[in-house]
Formats: C-alpha cells, structure tokens, sequence
C-alpha cells in the first residue's frame, strides 16, 4: 500500500491542519514586487461584537477566492484582513456588562475607566470573530491585521479630520440630528431604521387671537405643541387666505403664534395647516430657518419633557402626550381623532423611536465631496458589479445631506478638538496642543464627543496601508482593485470610502464594487436572532466541511440577489468533495507502484507544459480530456473576470465530475488495467495534468481539499515563490492553443453522445447495466465513420457486444427501442432488454398473488356477517378493490401468455 488519501473523506483530518501550514509557511503573506502586478483587497472589516454569521460567510468567501485566483495568477496578490471597533455597538455591550457585572452605570466610573473596560473587553472578545475567519480558510495577509481603533488608524483619522476642517469642510453647528434617547447618542441618517407604526393624527383647534375661529391643526406629536411657534399654511391655499399674518392662541399655554405662508404645507393633507415646531422636526425646522424663528426645545436628551412643558415637565414623551390629549379634549380643543400609519424612525441598534434633537454637533459639509464620488461612477473610475447598484449609489449621493459625525459616546475616535477654557478658543489638531494659541492658557480641555464609527472605517482603504504616512505599501497596492460587500452598507460605507479616499488619495479607493445579496433561509427569510434562523456557519464547517460551505455559498449567488440557504444543495457540495477524493484515489493508486512509489509518466522527460504532453501518444480520449481542461481554464477565467463565481464553479464541477469522473476514468481504466507499458505511461501522464489542472481550477473554491490531495501527486519542483511546492501558489491554468484537438473532440463526443443514447434505452426498458446488448446504427458518411471510431468507447462504456452498421431503416428488426443523436439512429433489439426468463418468473408469481387477493375479497363480500354489518362505504371500497384486483389479474395472465412462449413454456 503506497501513500495515499486516506480512504474516505473527512474535511475535519486536514482543513484546521492545512490551514496552519499555509499560516506557518507565509503562504498569504503578499509583498511589494515590482515584477509582479498587485492585486488588492480590503476586507469589510467585521465587529468586534460580532460573532461570524452566514453573511460573512458569504462575503468573505467571495473575496478569499477572488484572492486565491489572483495569486495564482501571479499577482502579489493582498487582502487586508481587520476589524472594526464598532463605537456605539461597543459601547452597549460594555455597559450591559457593567450593569450586570458590577451594577454601574459608565458615569459613575467616568471615562478613562469605562475606556480600559472596553480595551479590556475588546482584548478578550476582539479576537473570536478573526480566528472563525480561519475557519473558513480566508487567506489573508494577517500579519497585516488591523483594527480601525489602532495608533495607525487613530492617526489617520486625526488627519482626515483636520485637513477637512482646514478646507472649510467639517463645520460645528446646531441642527437638528437624529437622536436616541436611549443609547443617549445622535445617530446618522443611515443609522435610523424606518418602519411603519400604527398611531393617530389627533385634530385640535388653535383659536384666533383676536377671538376668531382660528385653525384647526392635524399632529401625530401633540406632546411637541410646547415647542410650537408658527402654524404654517401653503400660500396657494384659498382656505387660509385671510388668516395669513394673523396669530393664533396655542391651546392651554396660551402663548400666541403667527400663522405663516409657506410652500412646505401640502393642502391637501391633513387641514392644510402644519404647525411648526423647529426644535423637534427636520421639516420644521426648514421652515424656521426660512422665517428666522425661535427654536424652542420641549422635549429633552432623555425624551422627558422640559420646563417648557409646564406641569408635565419631568414626564417621559409618551406619558406627556396622553395627559396633555386628555387635558385638551377636555378643555374643548380636540376636534377629531383620525387612525393613521405614521412612518416612524427608529434607532438601528435598540430600536428606540428617535427624537429630532436640536444640539451642537460636527458635520462634514458633503456637496463639495460627493461631486468628485459622483463623477467616479458616471465616468467608469468607479465600476458597480452589478451595474444596477450605481443608481442608489448615485442617489445617494445627489440626495446627501451633511453627515453629522459627531456621538455622544466614549468608545471611539475622540475627535481632535480642543477648547480655551479661558478665551473660548476653538483648537482642531491632529495632536493634543498644550497651550492656547490665542491666549497662552493650558487649561485646555479636549471635545467629549467620539466621531462616528464610519469616519474611521471610510478612511480603511488607505489607513491601513499606511496613509498618511506615504509608505511603499501605499504606494503599491493602493488603489485597491474590488471591494465585496452586501448591498445594505453600499451608503453607510461604499460612498464613505469613496468620497474620502477621492479627497486624500485623488484617487477612488477601488475599481470595482462587487455587490452580492443576502443569505436567506430555506423559505427565502432573512435569517434573523428574533426568528431564530439563523445558520451558524461554524456548525456547518463542523459537519460538512468549509470547502462544501464555501462551495455551496460561491456557486448558489449570482451577483446582487439574495440567495436560499438550502441543505441539499450544501450536501451536492459535499458529495462532489466526496467524489473527487475517491477519483483522486483512484488515480492515484494506479500512479504508484507496490511500494508506493510512482510508476513512470512521460512528466519526468517531457516537463508538464501543455506543448509538452501533445508529443506523446495521445489517444483519442486524453486528446479530448486535454480538450475540456482547456476548455474550463478559459471559460472558468472569464466567468471570474466577470465576478460570475458561479458560473466558474459549476464550470469546475462539470469539468471534475461528468467530464473527468463519469467519462475519462471510465474510459481509460480499461488501458491502466492492460499491458502495453508505454500506453500505460501515457494515461498516468494525462491523469495527472488533469488532476493537477482541476485541483488548481477548483482551488480558489475548495482551498482545503484540493490543497490535500496536490500533496499526494507527484511533487512539484519548489520555486522562489512557491519554496512548499503548495497549490495555493501554484499558477493558474491559462487556456493554450496546443490543447485544442477538434476532430478527436468530436469524435468523443460522438461516442458519448451514442453511450448516452444506449444507457437511456436500458433504464427505459428497466436492463440492467451488467445484460450484455447488441446495438443497431444507422448512419452515413462522416457520422459513420465517427461513430465507426467511437465503437470502442460504445462497446466498452455502454456494454454493448456488437455492433451492426445499417444503411437504412429497412435493415432494422421490427422489434426494438430506438434513439437519435446527432450523428446516428441506434437501435436495440427488444429481445435483448428484456430477460423473458426472469420475466416469466415474475410474472408467474404475480399471477398467484393478485389470485390469492381476488379470492380473499371474493370471500369477504360474500360473508352475510360483513356485509350486513360493514358501513355501505367499506363495501363498495371492497367491491372497487376486487374490481382494480380483477383487472390487474386479466393483464398479467395476457403478458404471461406471450412471455411463456418467448421462452418456450
Ligand atoms: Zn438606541
Ligand atoms: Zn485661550
């Protein structure tokens, strides 16, 4: 017994075992090389929250084989692995464990303490979701692993913020921002969830101040009215005509307010009248900037009521609205009440409804920097993949409002902000200043906000190379060539990356955008905590296999869509794993002599090249093997040129299972069980060009299996560049004119073309494979001669013992089962499917059996104690079975009849 794969396959003998060899080996470490081109990835960094879910799967999947192709395509080929510190949902994971470890809240162990707890949380957890990656067989360069809130990126971010200051670009003010009240923190537009909640719009009455009428206001807030300071009404609209300058009374406070002309009001909802309240709305406060009016703030951080709201002060929101609707319907000043769905903005990470909060924040200014983002797509610098994703990119870029950057948070950036505790001085600088530049004061006292968590990450493909320090990596493998991402971060992050990376680098940050779906489950729901259906990956590895995993993930996603997660397609992956181990076995087996040691190949004296395996004897079979490895290469290359990995992997699996499995083993076995030595040589030859050319085909998909079995075959000379002789840096095939054998092909697949005709008709007729059958073919001219050529394969492949050739159908038996291909008409003798024997046997039996139940029927309808006691629905079951028996009894006893002749009874 020679050194073989171990005789079944089990991912869990070598995937943790590979994986640590190509660690240990530097197998992923990429570098500067002048001589070779580079190819760049920046992994979406995860969470440090987060725990590895299908969607990384997924996402991670499509970058470590996009990687692994490029790499064997010579490329120095780098995909940044690194994870995000993910400040706000950080921060809540860090005070949950306060509160639960040592019933505290963050304020009452201040800042620096609650930061060294989160350093220290992030030292324990930070690391899970970066040693799952491995599990999947992710090749990324680790030793270049970063973290968003690292000194290099800490730096870079300083930077950013500076020069954007400098430039105008990052401003402080007071706007309205989207607020949670919970998480105690504004959150970005992007950050803010939209859903539909059920609610009212509550109709009251403002009455004149003069003693009018006055006008009637539709709210779905009544608890915002204290902070009211104008009814607006749209100028075109008749009904309010007259009232337009006049004031009106806000019921029960008392204060008056003007009634305003304004184009926001539409006339035709509600009453046409908004009142307006700037502190609490974002349209509100639209209208209170173009009117110049008061901002009044009635609704506090901690969505309690403020002074403002009189006796309700001190009440949470909802708590206010439903005594103060009371207060007014009893004082008269309700009119209606009308059920409404009223779209509510919620907070991403606790689903809290958000306020619209007026506070002091930082904004980046965006119209300036989205123009270049905007120009990037419309010219091509910027590619979509697929290209319908460019529209939201675009709309959401011509649609961009300043991004707020500021938190109210403690985990993360602080931004680089100092004020003058004496003169007010407002200090932006990239390092902490220790005196006033105005007035030479050092009681200096940095901005308590930390940036959004995206300002760092918006800066990742370029920070972690080193930016803004101009390093050679830098320089190298910046701009980065795709990033892959789902299609529900392209605004959180893309635009980011892209605007940014424009605005340092001059530069977009990467060619291509490769968007892919999300995995879905089996009924096509998004998989989800609150459902429960979430697939853990890891417990698919642990029981499938990451190549099958991976496999399934690559080959089941066509770009942008969603995809199902469907076990049975994860078990086809392992099945196929499964059947290119044992071919694999096969092959090798039969390339090692007794002792385990390999038997002669051609390799030795000929080098592996493709123009080199052409010089020897080639039969008709490996010329058309060659054929259809050459074929996958090309075909396979431009599939993931195209980022169609699926189209690549099916490819693959055509090429490994039918092509090389089904047909060329079943083909040559005949020849590696013969005795002509120097043919012999020539099929372990080919075997191994084959094997070797699949498993670097398949390579990029299922890393693990396909780097197992390359040890087996013979060993590859190491290089510089590959000193392990692995196939993770092996080279890629490329398609080559000398493999292209078109008569040969045609001849094969004439041949199988026939084969699968035949097998057809056996499994129409029930035969089975090991009856030995005669074939009949018509053809002509060329075909003939084709199928004349293939008869060997026929014979073999199909059991066949004889073939007639036929020039017309006047020379066929009336008696057979008939196929067309495209070369021929094949017929098979009906007397050779059919075993009349062991029909006879058969039928024999059945005649008896069906007998025996028309008797026991007979004699259940004629017991006058059944009969008369049975419900009449049990009888005429009975009656119709003895029926259906009778009949069945009638077709057999025929069929025998003829049968028993056949074989002379
Ligand atoms: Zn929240
Ligand atoms: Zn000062």
């Amino acid at each position: 017994m020679g050194s073989n794969l171990a005789k079944t396959y089990d991912p869990k003998d070598f995937e943790d075992r590979i994986y640590s060899e190509w660690e240990e080996k530097g197998a992923f470490k990429a570098k500067v090389d002048p001589d070779k081109k580079p190819f760049t990835i920046v992994m979406p960094p995860p969470n440090i929250t987060g725990q590895l879910h299908m969607g990384h799967a997924l996402d991670q999947t499509l970058q470590d084989v996009l990687t692994r192709w490029k790499r064997m395509q010579g490329y120095s080929a780098l995909w940044l692995p690194g994870s995000d510190h993910a400040s706000i949902a950080t921060e809540v994971k860090v005070v949950q464990k306060l509160r639960e470890d040592e019933g505290l809240e963050k304020e009452d162990i201040g800042r620096e303490a609650f930061l060294e707890r989160a350093w220290a949380w992030k030292k324990e957890y930070g690391g899970r979701i970066t040693r799952q990656c491995r599990k999947l067989g992710d090749s990324c360069d680790w030793s270049r692993e970063r973290f968003t809130m690292d000194e290099g990126c800490n730096k870079a971010v300083n930077e950013f913020f500076v020069r954007l200051y400098k430039k105008g670009l990052i401003y402080r003010g007071k706007r309205l921002v989207n607020w949670c009240p919970n998480c105690g923190t504004s959150l970005s537009d992007a950050e803010v969830e939209h859903e539909d909640k059920d609610g009212f719009y509550w109709y009251f009455r403002y009455p004149g101040a003069d003693g009018s009428d006055g006008i009637v206001v539709a709210t779905s807030r009544p608890e915002t009215m204290f902070g009211d300071v104008a009814i607006a009404v749209n100028p075109s609209d008749e009904r309010y005509k007259d009232m337009v300058g006049k004031t009106v009374v806000l019921p029960i406070v008392g204060r008056e307010i003007p009634v305003i002309a304004d184009p926001y009001p539409d006339p035709e909802k509600g009453t046409g009248a908004v009142k307006i309240t700037p502190a609490h709305d974002p349209n509100d406060f639209e209208v209170g900037e173009r009117h110049g009016l008061e901002k009044l703030i009635c609704i506090g951080t901690d969505a309690k009521m403020t002074e403002l709201a009189g006796k309700y002060e001190g009440m949470d929101r909802y708590e206010c609205r439903e005594a103060w609707v009371k207060d007014l319907d009893e004082a008269g000043y309700l009119e209606k009440i009308e059920k409404m769905v009223i779209p509510t903005g919620t907070c991403y990470r606790c689903h809290t409804v958000i306020e619209s909060m007026l506070s002091d924040q930082w904004f980046v200014k965006m119209d300036e920097l989205a123009k270049p983002a905007i120009e990037a797509a419309k010219t091509g610098a910027l590619r979509h993949v697929p290209e319908r994703f460019e529209k939201i990119y675009l709309h959401w870029l011509e649609n961009i409002r300043d991004w707020c950057i500021s938190r109210q948070l403690w985990w993360g950036h602080r931004i680089p902000a100092y004020y003058c505790e004496d003169c007010g001085e407002l200090i932006v600088s990239a390092t902490a200043p220790d005196k006033c530049p105005k007035c030479g004061s050092a009681r200096i006292r940095q901005d308590e906000d930390v940036l959004d968590t995206w300002f760092s990450s918006a800066l990742w493909p370029f920070s972690t190379l080193g930016w803004p320090e101009q390093t050679e990596d830098l320089k190298y493998f910046y701009p980065t060539d795709v990033l892959v991402t789902g299609y529900d971060i392209i605004f959180f992050w893309v635009v980011r990356m892209v605007f940014s990376g424009l605005e340092t680098m001059g530069e977009v940050p990467f060619h291509d955008v490769y968007v892919h779906g999300l995995v879905r489950d089996a009924e096509g729901r998004k998989m989800s905590k609150s459902l429960g259906n979430g697939i853990d990956p890891l417990v698919v590895i642990e029981q499938y296999g990451a190549d099958a995993l991976r496999f399934m993930l690559t080959t089941g996603i066509t770009p942008g869509n969603d995809m199902r997660f469907k076990t049975d397609t994860l078990e086809a992956a392992r099945n196929f794993a499964n059947k290119l181990w044992n071919a694999s076995r096969f092959a090798i087996m039969n390339l090692q002599d007794e002792n385990g040691d390999f038997r002669p190949m051609f390799e030795a004296e000929n080098g592996d090249s493709p123009e080199a395996i052409t010089k020897i004897a080639l039969r008709d079979e490996d010329k058309w093997m060659l054929s259809r490895l050459n074929d996958a290469a090309a075909y396979v290359t431009q599939a993931m040129e195209k980022y169609d990995l699926a189209l690549a992997g099916q490819r693959v699996n055509e090429l490994i299972w039918d092509e090389f499995c089904d047909w060329y083993i079943e083909i040559v076995k005949g020849r590696l069980y013969g005795d002509d030595e120097e043919d012999k040589k020539v099929v372990r030859t080919v075997l191994t060009y084959s094997l070797r050319t699949m498993l670097k085909l398949l390579h990029p998909f299922m890393p693990f299996i396909t780097e197992e079995i390359w040890g087996f075959l013979p060993e590859k000379a190491p290089t510089e560049d590959n000193p392990e002789s692995f196939l993770i840096r092996e080279t890629w095939p490329v398609y080559s004119e000398a493999l292209t054998f078109p008569a040969e092909a045609k001849r094969l697949a004439t041949a199988m073309d026939a084969i699968r005709s035949i097998r057809n008709i056996r499994a129409e007729a029930e035969a089975a494979p090991s009856r030995k059958l005669r074939a009949i073919v018509l053809a002509a001219g060329d075909d003939r001669a084709d199928v004349e050529a293939a008869e060997r394969y026929i014979k073999a492949l199909a059991n066949i013992t004889e073939i007639r050739f036929v020039d017309s159908k006047a020379e066929v038996p009336e008696e057979v089962m008939s196929a067309v291909t495209s070369a021929a008409e094949i017929f098979v003798p009906l007397d050779d499917l059919l075993d009349y024997n062991a029909e006879y046997d058969r039928l024999v039996k059945e005649e008896k059996r069906l007998s025996g139940e028309v008797e026991r029927v007979e004699k259940k309808l004629a017991n006058q104690g059944f009969v008369s006691k049975a419900p009449a629905n049990v009888i005429e079951a009975e009656r119709e079975k003895m029926a259906t028996y009778k009949d069945m009894l009638a077709k057999v006893s025929a069929r025998l009849e003829l049968v028993a002749k056949k074989v002379g009874k």
